[in-house]
């Protein structure tokens, strides 16, 4: 048989926000697509109209184009296996459902929800299925005339898929090899409902990855339980030559714990579950996206794509077009991905570092006018050239030297804030201030004071500081910094002394200098 051409699809119900494991699985297909030269086709299932979220859709699609996941086709999309939302199929599906029943491949059910009710509490363990159909209100224990009467009188029906009991079905996975059940286990599925004129998930996902000649499903853990029931589907509608390859992927596990990851270990360790904030329609509650966090893009796909699959070394720092190059489905574990939201943060702190300063400049400067603080896109640069670029050292106000991850923008604030404004008093409980200023140490600052003044302020460049106070310090043996940094910060914090002052300029650094030599005399 030919080779056939690689078609993936990612196949989200808009019944919310996506869920950063159907983010992975949405990468995974991406990837797999992009390597293969195949396409990649956006379906939204919205047969389920009782959970429909308005806005979800949307949602979804925003998330993809903020993390760089292109589709090739689908909704929004356009393509020519459209229409690519299910709730603008039904002609299609009936026609199929009509196949089954004519193929008595499947009947037509009258049972009401009170009927199966009463049936479960009557029978333990009830299933609709091979053993217990004949005792049920359907078109194979029902005469033809009567059943056709009632269809025609209006009556709600389900149609139900009729398994053979007693077959071995094999569904065979690229990740994780045959997996066999047999069939006198899966219960008479509902394939279509009467009441909304639609089908249930199961066959509009089969008819839909068909008729779009889908090649490979690759889909969350979660929709492992489904595939024997939709390989005997495929058999059903003889197109088991065309099914597409399955590959289940591994579940993302809670960070601590036993479990999968839910919404609750994100609140409670304060990480997103979801790519983009969401406002949530019905109860206006909000719950935190990567994007809003202050999370790259980029770090969000490397830190995923690491979730369920390695490259086979320690290679950590992938890009899009390595991962492109590097991923192979059929090495994803089967064991769950634990979701080590830590990793996440490392990822985003490599990802800033890589950063050119200049790409920094929008954010940071948003980030300070949220402070209040109006700053040139020239100085800003230059902060984040001496802050953002580097595992920051800082002395903390105990006098311990510390190292601080900048792992967001808006880690920024405290770390920059002496920037942009002067240290308002000047503390004499902070450690660093006690252990750096003595009895001497103003006079000293006066002395420095003096030697900086005969800079022009055009002169107050890094060099020329440099030279000036050096040859001071060689002349008189002083060690001006630490008190300097007093002066200038308040504490202990903050990049090299001549780049801070440079960047002050000599009006705001004698200011600051004369400030704490009156606060601290
Ligand atoms: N609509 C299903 C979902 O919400 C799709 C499952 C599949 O990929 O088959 O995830």
């Amino acid at each position: 048989m030919a080779e056939r051409k690689v078609r993936v699809r990612f196949a989200p119900s808009p019944t919310g926000p996506l869920h950063i494991g159907g983010v992975r699985t949405a990468l995974y297909n991406y990837l797999f697509a992009r390597q293969h030269g195949g396409d990649f086709v956006f379906r939204i299932e919205d047969t389920d109209s009782a959970r429909f979220v308005p806005g979800a859709e949307e949602y979804i699609i925003e998330a993809f184009k903020w993390l760089g996941i292109a589709f090739d086709e689908g909704v929004s999309f356009g393509g020519q296996y459209g229409p690519y939302r299910q709730s603008e199929r039904r002609d299609i599906y009936k026609k199929y459902v009509q196949q089954l029943l004519d193929d008595g491949k499947a009947y037509i059910a009258f049972d009401t929800p009170e009927e199966l009710d009463a049936k479960r509490s009557e029978v333990e363990n009830f299933q609709y299925d091979a053993t217990t159909r004949m005792q049920m209100r359907n078109s194979l224990t029902m005469d033809k005339a009567e059943v056709e009467r009632l269809v025609a009188e209006g009556a709600q029906y389900v149609v139900r898929f009729k398994i053979e009991p007693g077959r071995d079905v094999h569904v065979d996975d690229l990740i994780r090899g045959d997996v066999n059940i047999n069939s006198s286990i899966l219960d008479d599925k509902v394939l279509y409902k009467s009441a909304d004129q639609l089908p249930t998930y199961h066959l509009a996902n089969i008819v839909d990855d068909h008729l779009m000649e889908i090649s490979h499903v690759i889909r969350g853990e979660e929709w492992l339980p489904s595939a024997p029931l939709h390989v005997l589907l495929y058999e059903a509608f003889g197109w088991t030559d065309t099914m597409p390859r399955f590959a289940h992927l591994p579940l993302l596990l809670k960070p601590v714990g036993n479990g999968k990851l839910s919404k609750r270990d994100g609140d409670k360790l304060g990480f997103p579950v979801f790519p983009l904030e969401w406002h949530d329609p019905q109860t206006g509650a909000v719950s935190s996206g990567y994007r809003e966090q202050g999370y790259l893009p980029e770090a969000v796909v490397n830190f995923l794509a690491l979730l369920g699959w390695n490259p086979g070394n320690d290679q950590e720092m992938l890009s899009m077009d390595e991962l492109v190059r590097l991923f192979d489905l059929s090495k994803c574990s089967k064991s769950g991905a634990r979701f080590d939201y830590v990793k996440g943060i490392w990822f985003n702190h490599q990802y800033l570092l890589q950063k050119p300063a200049g790409e920094w400049v929008p954010e940071f400067d948003a980030l300070l006018r949220r402070q209040g603080i109006e700053s040139t896109a020239e100085k800003e640069a230059q902060v984040v050239e001496m802050m953002c670029q580097k595992v920051i050292e800082y002395t903390d106000g105990e006098g311990n030297k510390k190292k601080r991850n900048v792992s967001f923008v808006s880690d920024l604030w405290p770390l920059c804030r002496f920037f942009f404004i002067a240290p308002d008093t000047y503390d004499r409980e902070d450690k660093f201030v006690r252990k750096n200023w003595k009895d001497t140490t103003a006079q000293e600052m006066d002395e420095l004071v003096g030697v900086l003044s005969a800079l022009d302020e055009t002169e107050f460049t890094v060099d020329a500081l440099k030279d000036m106070v050096e040859a001071w310090c060689e002349a008189t043996g002083r060690k001006p910094w630490n008190a300097w940094r007093v002066c200038l910060v308040g504490t202990g914090q903050g990049p090299d002394m001549y780049e801070l002052a440079a960047f002050l300029g000599k009006a705001e650094t004698l200011k600051r200098m004369e400030a704490a030599i009156a606060a601290l005399k």
